[in-house]
């Protein structure tokens, strides 16, 4: 962990005669306002970050106001998050109702009947020391017949609906694959409660109403609405869209990226499960947005992302309906503004997940960012000096790494072929960000894809992109060259034999909920 543990001190906050400065100087007490997914996944990580330095941590959570919560999805680095909590993955995929995902699947972004995968781990293989997908681009203009899951273990497994976990000392395609998971969110913040709570996290259930500022403007004592109050060194915002601290009471102020991804409401709920689990998640372009099915054990999870000025509410709930079928729980309708607040940390206040802006869930970036945001808060964990050198650090790599995955999702719209509404003439015709511009144009010429550093998808993930919505890069990487086109074509066989002899020893998706599948049928289980 990038923190060390410090020494147990008292919880003054002023300079003491005698008191090493170090400890006077301590963070001594943290108050994380909001109990979702982003509140319990910022306390475990802190508790976990934190024994032993008497830094008292208290989350609060409003009985008046609910969390998020619709059907989520995640990516791979949610497993380094278990393990780093020391969390067995087997439990909390049994307590959660997770099931296993290995990408994306998207149908008719590109044109309509038209399918594509975003798959994890790894696409063939490095060839002459370059990422496979530049033979790839090789392959094709020799006239090669291609077929994706051939060389993505991931996707093929998934078309077959199977699941089988990474092996790292195999030599074939097994080693690099790599997976995430669906998991219900209300039972997963349930999950990280209990283990917050083990390790000496305390809850409090309050409404804050406001907080109360010192002589330098940073955040003093919250002010809840039964008139009591709570003071804080650092407070950790999570109290959502409404923004309660960062917001309400700090005014920091949002970027709105709306004109660039103009979804900004969704109507979500639970359908009962009908068929076998895909191990991924779908997502279904629509006339004015996105649908996407989320199966978890022991239900299915949809929702209709889209634009407000292409669909009424009404129209899309019936979308909804038509493509679905009946629901488990009443609709729920989202609305949303995507963007960021322009500081992450203001003064002694940091904002996590959807307090601190908001990324549709195409991706499945939220979640992440909550972690993100965590990790590189306990990389630039202040003292109550508060340096603003730190503070801009910190703010500076998660816009960075924001900004970046907002032109990931950008792309997804932007590149398509549809014309068959006003909604896709608009995003096929939107003013691009100029970082994202660059991007497809170095592609496009060149096959080249050049990430930075803090950025959250490689290289691998933005070909995908580019591959499934049909741009064709107008030349190779010439280092490719080196290799002869009928030794590349020995590669690309080996590799596709390979996949699919790892594809065909592997078991359903579904057998890994066998146990649990047989002890709902016994009612043992109660159906969340
Ligand atoms: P919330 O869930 O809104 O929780 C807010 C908390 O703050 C609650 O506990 C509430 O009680 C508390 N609170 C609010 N006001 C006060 C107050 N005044 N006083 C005290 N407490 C207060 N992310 C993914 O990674 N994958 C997905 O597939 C995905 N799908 C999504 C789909 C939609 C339609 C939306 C809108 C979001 C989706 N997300 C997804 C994002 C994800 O839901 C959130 O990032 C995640 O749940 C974290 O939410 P949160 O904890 O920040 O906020």
């Amino acid at each position: 962990m990038p923190l060390s543990s410090g020494t147990p001190g008292s919880f003054a906050r002023s300079f003491e005669v005698g008191a090493p400065m170090s400890d006077s100087l301590k963070i001594k007490r943290i108050a994380i306002v909001g109990g979702g997914t982003a509140g319990w996944m910022a306390a475990s990580l802190l508790a976990r970050s934190l024994p032993g330095s008497g830094c008292a941590i208290t989350v609060i959570e409003s009985p008046d106001v609910g969390t998020i919560g619709v059907g989520e999805a995640t990516i791979p680095p949610i497993i380094d998050l278990l393990r780093l909590l020391n969390i067995n993955e087997a439990d909390f995929v049994q307590h959660t109702g997770s099931t296993y995902k290995l990408g994306i699947k998207f149908t008719d972004w590109a044109r309509l009947g038209h399918t594509y995968w975003h798959p994890f781990g790894s696409f063939g293989t490095m060839i002459n020391l370059r990422p496979f997908f530049h033979a790839w681009h090789k392959a094709r203009a020799d006239g090669l017949s291609l077929c994706f899951d051939d060389y993505s273990l991931c996707a093929s497994l998934g078309d077959q609906h199977k699941f089988r976990f990474p092996d790292v000392n195999a030599q074939g395609p097994e080693a690099g694959l790599r997976y995430a998971l669906h998991f219900d969110a209300g039972l997963v913040a349930k999950y990280l409660r209990a283990y917050s709570e083990r390790l000496g996290v305390c809850r409090l259930e309050r409404h804050v109403l406001d907080a109360t500022r010192r002589a330098d403007g940073a955040l003093d004592e919250l002010i809840f609405s039964d008139g009591s109050r709570l003071a804080s060194d650092l407070f950790v915002d999570c109290s959502g869209f409404r923004g309660v601290l960062i917001e309400q009471v700090l005014k920091t102020g949002y970027h709105d990226w709306s004109a660039v991804l103009p979804c900004d409401r969704a109507v979500a709920y639970p359908c009962e499960l009908t068929t076998a689990r895909p191990p991924y998640t779908q997502a279904y372009a629509r006339p004015a947005g996105w649908r996407w099915r989320i199966p978890l054990q022991h239900r299915v999870g949809n929702g209709y992302v889209y634009s407000s000025a292409h669909l009424e509410d009404g129209a899309a709930l019936d979308d909804l309906q038509a493509a679905v079928g009946k629901p488990l729980a009443d609709p729920r309708l989202l609305r949303f503004v995507t963007g960021r607040r322009r500081l992450f940390w203001n003064r002694n206040c940091v904002a996590l997940g959807l307090a601190s802006g908001f990324i549709e869930p195409l991706e499945s970036t939220s979640i992440h960012l909550v972690m993100s945001g965590v990790y590189k808060l306990l990389e630039h964990f202040p003292d109550l000096s508060f340096a603003q050198s730190n503070i801009d650090s910190y703010n500076a790599e998660l816009i960075n790494e924001m900004e970046r995955i907002r032109d990931f999702i950008v792309m997804h719209y932007s590149l398509t072929e549809r014309s068959d509404t006003p909604f896709w003439d608009y995003c096929r015709n939107m003013k691009l960000p100029d970082s994202l511009i660059e991007r497809i144009e170095l592609y496009r010429q060149t096959g080249r894809i050049r990430t930075k550093a803090g950025e959250l998808f490689n290289d691998l993930s933005w070909f995908y992109i580019f591959e499934g919505m049909g741009v064709r890069p107008a030349s190779y990487d010439p280092l490719m060259d080196v290799v002869p086109s009928a030794e590349l074509r020995e590669i690309f066989d080996k590799i596709a034999q390979l996949t699919r002899s790892a594809a065909k020893q592997s078991a359903s998706h579904d057998s890994q909920f066998a146990a649990r599948a047989a002890a709902m049928m016994a009612g043992r289980i109660a159906s969340a």
